[in-house]
């Protein structure tokens, strides 16, 4: 095993299921490698996610932060500035984060949606990632991750959707959507 550690941009984006929960399987491992998580959550969902409830097992070597607010409008032609701040707070908790030298890896849970919807400047979030402690590992999940920040990323995977339960009528189910 390769013992030089250096911090990896991890882009986790494309249209099918698995990039949140990914993430969450590499934090998993991550933790268990005795290293210390956060994970912020932009644009939080609905549902009560059932990884909030699993983490607090690990006290304060994997935190999960819901930052959003429950509901945000898919493709409203024009994000409610409401929604606006409360994901410019959870970028300047981010960028914060980042530079505590605190946590080992952190994770931006849909932010590249965040940015898609033009709620914030991908040269910002660029900025702030070159310039980290070289140690620290980023993950950034969401659909259509802007070209600054997959050009930037060491590591980028699509997810392309083959299926989904969800087109046959299938409702999302409880430890598998949520
Ligand atoms: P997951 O959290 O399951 O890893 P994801 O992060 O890849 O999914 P998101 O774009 O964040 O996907 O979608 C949020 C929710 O929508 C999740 O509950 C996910 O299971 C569900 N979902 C993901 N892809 C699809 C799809 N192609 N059709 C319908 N629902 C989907
Ligand atoms: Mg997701």
């Amino acid at each position: 095993m390769p013992d030089v550690r250096r911090g990896l941009i991890i882009v986790n984006t494309g249209p099918g299921k698995g990039k949140t929960t990914a993430a969450m399987g590499t934090a998993l491992r991550a933790v268990g490698q005795g290293m210390r998580v956060l994970m912020l959550q932009f644009l939080k969902g609905s549902w009560h996610y059932g990884e909030l409830d699993a983490v607090k097992a690990f006290g304060d070597r994997f935190l999960m932060k819901q930052m959003g607010r429950g509901f945000v409008k898919v493709g409203a032609e024009k994000p409610d500035p409401e929604d606006v701040r409360l994901v410019e707070e959870a970028w300047a908790e981010g960028a914060l984060a980042i530079n505590s030298r605190k946590w080992d890896l952190i994770i931006l849970d849909e932010i590249n949606y965040a940015i898609s919807y033009g709620m914030l400047d991908p040269a910002k979030v660029a900025e702030i990632l070159k310039n980290r402690p070289p140690m620290v590992h980023v993950i950034l999940t969401g659909r259509n991750a802007h070209p600054i920040i997959v050009e930037l990323a060491d590591t980028v995977t699509e997810m392309r959707q083959v299926k989904h339960a969800y087109e046959k009528g299938v409702e999302a189910q409880r430890g598998i959507e949520y």
